[in-house]
């Protein structure tokens, strides 16, 4: 685990910058900002302040969770969401959804959540 750094000694979360996962040529999922290899941080990640589309989802979630990567090589986290190809996300576990996530290079795409998360959100 890393140590608390910067803001977030005084209780500030930075923002988690979120980007498509990359892969090296050996097919490895390694960081999208730095390259390192990250195959064996595959599972859920909080993602704070996401960008979210829906107004009422940003509304009501100061983070969420996601499945994919993360590197924590950074400031602040870098978190590489697997792909979800729609609102049901077809594909994945049961239980999860699909939501629109802006990431930082402005593109907007869906990123499986927990079902639950989103359950009392209108
Ligand atoms: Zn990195």
């Amino acid at each position: 685990m890393r140590t608390p750094t910067g803001l977030e000694r005084f209780g500030v979360v930075a923002p988690t910058i979120v980007r498509e996962p990359a892969r090296d040529d050996q097919d490895i999922p390694i960081c999208a900002e730095c390259g390192y290899p990250v195959a064996k941080s595959k599972g859920p990640h909080r993602v704070e302040k996401p960008q979210l589309v829906d107004d009422n989802l940003a509304d009501a979630l100061e983070y969420l969770v996601t499945y994919g990567w993360r590197c924590d090589r950074h400031a602040a986290d870098v978190v590489m969401p697997s792909h979800a190809s729609g609102p049901d996300a077809p594909g994945m576990i049961d239980g999860w959804i699909g939501v629109q996530l802006r990431f930082a290079d402005e593109h907007v795409r869906y990123v499986p959540i927990p079902e639950r998360e989103v359950a009392d959100v209108e």
